[in-house]
């Protein structure tokens, strides 16, 4: 059976890491790292993240700056919002929630953020820079991902990748990573029409569709490394008749092909906040000019 990939510890050794770092560079510097959070109207999905957010920041040592705006908020005034951050010296990350109300421009919104401070990694600038390897803020989600799999690869250079989803937030920005790892990538997505023989040739395998039970145990490469990063709430099938989370990946047969994959609960979850906070710690040293010491390991190509 796989070794089982313990999200949650890589995230608490993670955060312990920024609170250690935090704690050093912040008398110094006469500062601590603040991250803001923006989020527009009321989604409960997105209320959890925010309080979570700005309660795990607290906890790294960071200050946390949170606004709230009515659903009705202009993008005026949204953009005003952003330009007062984007000029305070006590906030080196910004993070707006999506998804945004339907009559805010998602893309106008993150490209007013200033690159430097954008810790979503979302932002044009940050965006091509990854696209063609140099060193930039990095998504939270592809970033926890590549952490985790440097401690199970040794080294990349010609290993075979698929990743299966090709959202702006997830698929692309991973694979750019494993591609600037050396990694040979494919990318496969609701268009793809031969999926179970791509996933059959992949030393590493990270799934993000949203489909749940999609990657059966038999397109699974033995002793693949199986990254599942779909969160799908099904109904009614825990024992006390709740709905219960499940990833992208036939977990329960997958298990004994793979050698080694991610749980859901439990994986790749945990990790997107602690990198945030990463993130946040990344953006303050190169604002304030400090050292930008790796926390797990580097995310960057292994020349
Ligand atoms: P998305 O809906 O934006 O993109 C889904 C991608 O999967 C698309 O590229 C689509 O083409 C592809 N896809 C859909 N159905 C498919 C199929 N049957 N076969 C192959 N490809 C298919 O979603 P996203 O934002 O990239 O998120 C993907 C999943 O990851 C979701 O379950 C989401 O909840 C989860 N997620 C988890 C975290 C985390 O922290 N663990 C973070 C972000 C997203």
């Amino acid at each position: 059976t796989a070794q089982l990939i313990d999200g949650r510890a890589f995230a608490a050794t993670l955060r312990a890491r920024v609170r250690e770092r935090v704690a050093a560079l912040a008398p110094e510097a006469g500062r601590a790292p603040g991250l803001a959070v923006v989020l527009v109207g009321h989604d409960p999905a997105s209320e959890v993240y925010v309080r979570s957010k700005g309660r795990q920041a607290l906890e790294a040592g960071m200050k946390s700056f949170e606004h709230r705006l009515p659903e009705t908020t202009g993008e005026d005034e949204l953009l005003a919002l952003i330009a007062r951050l984007n000029a305070d010296d006590q906030v080196h990350g910004i993070l707006v929630q999506l998804p945004l109300p339907a009559h805010l421009d998602p893309r106008a919104v993150i490209h007013a953020i200033a690159p430097q401070k954008d810790v979503d990694g979302f932002h044009i600038s940050n965006v091509g820079m990854v696209g063609t390897g140099q060193d930039a803020i990095v998504p939270c989600t592809p970033l926890g991902v590549m952490m985790m799999l440097r401690s199970l690869v040794d080294d990349f250079r010609g290993k075979t990748a698929l990743v299966i989803g090709h959202s702006n937030v997830v698929g692309k920005p991973m694979a750019r990573l494993l591609l600037n790892a050396d990694c040979t990538v494919m990318v496969a997505h609701k268009s793809s029409t031969n999926i179970p023989e791509l996933a059959r040739m992949a030393d590493i395998l990270v799934v993000a569709a949203g489909v749940p039970g999609l990657v059966k145990a038999d397109w699974i490469k033995p002793g693949a490394v199986v990254i599942d990063v779909g969160i799908n709430r099904v109904d009614g099938n825990a024992p006390d008749g709740r709905a219960r989370l499940v990833g992208d990946v036939d977990f329960d047969r997958a298990r004994a092909v793979a050698g080694a994959i991610t749980p859901v609960p439990g994986g790749v979850g945990p990790m997107t906040i602690a990198c945030l906070l990463a993130n946040t710690l990344r953006a303050y040293c190169l604002q304030l000019g400090l050292p930008d010491a790796p926390l797990l390991s580097d995310t960057k190509d292994p020349e």
